[in-house]
């Protein structure tokens, strides 16, 4: 358990921070051209090359491996099991048919209801920050698409993740399903509050920027348990943080860098800090 007056001082250093408002990873450069034109040129040659994938590792995993070397391995992300996973996950399959040219960009695309799914780089970036094991136990919050909790998935068997907007909660439900990740918990409402009865949680990545760090969800972070957030403000650049709880119940925060996210809703956009 964390005592109040942690969590306090934790929030009055969280709520100090602030950044310039600078283009960054998220939300706003969803219109349609690549980070660089080196990219560029290796996903077009890419797709005219082998429109369907190749038969043996599923459709567009020339694709995947490519983004994979340029846009994750290359910024040094470099957890072999966090590189599989994102070679695995077909993102394509998590985007409309509209979006599906560009799901191996290196940029967040639009999934509806004004969300986004993040840039590859992110998804892997956060993830290997979680430093799951096999068999953790991690919760989610904010589902999308359903493309971060398959990444998720693909290391640790005990995913659970909350979505608040329905129709995302319910199609991201489905395609997890249909792409065989039968383990995944989805869950519809607020993740403000976390989810009580699976926790306490190894790990807890939130993948909309908060106004603060939700004190349910420290609360259901183990000790020794790690959790990624983007705190900041809707039209600011936030912070990603890193929350670490010690063995002995103590919180660390470390701000990492610099992000774009959409914003947190629900009861996160309504208290203070509280
Ligand atoms: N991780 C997703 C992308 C998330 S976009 C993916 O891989 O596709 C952020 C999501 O957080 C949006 O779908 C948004 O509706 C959701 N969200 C925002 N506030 C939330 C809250 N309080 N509880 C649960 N989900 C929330």
């Amino acid at each position: 358990m964390i005592k109040n007056k942690t969590v306090s001082t934790l929030l009055a250093a969280v709520l100090l921070l602030s950044e310039p408002l600078v283009s960054s990873f998220a939300a706003g450069s969803q219109s349609g051209s690549p980070a660089s034109p080196q990219q560029e040129g290796t996903y077009g040659q890419d797709a005219d090359s082998e429109p369907d994938g190749s038969p043996s590792s599923g459709e567009h995993a020339d694709e995947r491996r490519a983004m994979v070397a340029n846009q994750i391995e290359g910024r040094g992300v470099e957890n072999s099991a966090v590189l599989e996973a994102m070679r695995a996950v077909p993102r394509h399959e998590f985007v409309s048919a509209a979006q599906q040219g560009q799901a191996y960009s290196d940029k967040p695309l639009p999934i509806g209801h004004g969300q986004t799914i993040s840039q590859p780089y992110i998804v892997a970036y956060m993830t290997q920050m979680l430093q799951l094991e096999a068999g953790d136990k991690v919760l989610e919050i904010g589902t999308g698409s359903g493309y971060q909790a398959a990444v998720l998935a693909e290391i640790t068997n005990r995913v659970y993740t909350i979505e608040i907007i329905e129709e995302l909660a319910a199609q991201a439900s489905e395609c997890l399903q249909r792409l065989g990740y039968n383990e995944v918990r989805t869950s519809q409402g607020d993740g403000y509050y976390g989810w009580e009865e699976y926790a306490p949680f190894d790990a807890i990545i939130v993948t909309a920027a908060a106004g603060h760090i939700p004190p349910p969800l420290l609360r259901q972070l183990k000790p020794g348990g790690r959790m990624l957030i983007p705190v900041g403000g809707v039209y600011e650049v936030q912070s990603l943080m890193l929350v670490r709880k010690t063995p002995g119940g103590e919180v660390r925060t470390e701000r990492l860098m610099p992000v774009r996210f959409v914003p947190f809703r629900g009861e996160a956009q309504q208290k203070s800090g509280k």
